[in-house]
């Protein structure tokens, strides 16, 4: 794989330096039969340092998942070798299964098969509360 030229495919761009191995695990990379590439500290303008992930496929990435985790990140969906679209992300709304509720009076503790749902309290802060028990993560 050409890591300057993908052909089909997603690039993440303006990941936090350090940051990309935990993408990686959270958005299951590890699964994927195509190539994928983590380029560590690349000199940012606007950033200083930043991380870059490509995937040489057109792969549906849960982008609630990615911006919970940083909002920063740019996501460019590349089709014939050239940038078809840029999403940029924010803090979702809504977290479904994506972090748990560590309350041990919470009902989902008790009930297992029940989803774990957060929602956004306070954009500014990055403050989520669960739907049951309104614990803060
Ligand atoms: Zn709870």
């Amino acid at each position: 794989m050409n890591i300057d030229s993908i052909k089909r495919g997603i690039v993440l761009d303006h990941i936090r330096a350090g940051r990309s191995m935990d993408l990686y695990r959270y958005l299951h990379l590890d699964e994927l039969e195509c190539s994928v590439a983590i380029i560590k500290n690349v000199k940012s303008n606007a950033m200083g340092r930043k991380d870059i992930i490509k995937v040489d496929d057109d792969i549906s990435i849960d982008l609630d998942v990615l911006g919970y985790i940083d909002p920063g990140i740019t996501v460019n969906i590349i089709e014939n070798g050239a940038v078809r679209e840029k999403k940029h992300l924010s803090l979702p709304e809504r977290l479904t299964n994506i972090i748990h509720c560590k309350n041990p009076r919470c009902i989902t503790s008790v009930e297992p098969a029940l989803d774990h749902v957060f929602v956004l309290s306070d954009r500014e802060k990055g403050v989520y509360r669960c739907i049951y028990c309104d614990s803060k993560h």
